[in-house]
């Protein structure tokens, strides 16, 4: 009972924190239906899976140790996170700090209500064939079906369905994938398809630039066990960073 009572509690909370002009004082009059300003310090850092969902697993020798993509993800964000706040003086939210199961939706109500500038997931990949490797960034895709609707990007935000919200930052999505995908490639080996578009669940429900970075493949006897190793999060780690604060100056540029 515990597990799911945090969770709704959790999420309730994540969900007033997005309402905060609801209580007590009315909003101030728009004129113009923008969305809320981002915040132009903040970066959410989502560490995949947690809890009963471990992710990716490699099941290692007794020497070895079994490796779990949760653990994985977390360790990556902890690290991630000093490493961006002490080198780039930005606020660092992670979606869980401890091990823990959320749902997609819980993950993006939070990093919504903080209204970050970027949001980053963190995984470790698996593969059918055990002779794929490589770092990986992904970022999302949305139904072509419905691209005769009126465009995301133009729309008042609040006229825009739930699972369409990341519609409306694909582009400059599209331009963090492809700066990770340029400081990845710089430190470590990356994978077959280095930076891809798919549908995920995960992303769409996000109103704010947003990708994966998939850190390397479990299945790979290799890979499972350099992922671990602290010289290879350092070096994915310095990546993502120095790709957060590309980023972060060009946000700053077009900010008025
Ligand atoms: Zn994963």
């Amino acid at each position: 009972v515990r597990g799911p009572l945090i969770s709704i509690v959790t999420l309730s909370v994540a969900l007033l924190a997005s309402f905060p002009r609801a209580q007590g004082t009315l909003p101030p009059a728009s004129p113009t239906l923008v969305p809320p300003s981002a915040d132009p310090r903040a970066i959410v850092i989502d560490p995949g899976h947690g809890g009963d969902d471990v992710g990716a697993r490699r099941m290692g020798s007794d020497e070895e140790g079994t490796v779990e993509e949760k653990t994985l993800t977390l360790a990556y964000a902890q690290r991630l996170r000093g490493a961006i706040e002490t080198r780039l003086g930005l606020r660092v939210i992670l979606t869980r700090d401890d091990d823990r199961a959320m749902t997609a939706d819980e993950r993006a109500a939070l990093a919504n209500s903080h209204k970050a500038m970027l949001f980053l997931s963190l995984h470790a990949n698996a593969a059918p064939s055990p002779t794929v490797s490589g770092a990986e960034v992904l970022y999302a895709k949305f139904d072509e079906a419905r691209d005769d609707a009126p465009s995301d990007a133009l729309r008042p935000l609040e006229m825009i369905p739930w699972d369409r919200v990341q519609a409306r930052h694909i582009d400059t999505s599209a331009r963090v994938a492809a700066m990770l995908e340029e400081t990845l490639r710089a430190r470590v080996t990356m994978g077959p398809h280095p930076v891809q578009q798919a549908p995920l669940r995960g992303l769409v429900n996000l109103n704010m630039p947003a990708a994966i970075v998939e850190v390397g493949y479990l299945t790979n006897a290799e890979q499972a066990a350099l992922v671990p190793t602290e010289a290879y999060q350092a070096l994915v780690v310095d990546a993502i960073a120095e790709a957060v604060d590309r980023f972060r100056n060009t946000v700053d540029q077009s900010a008025p």
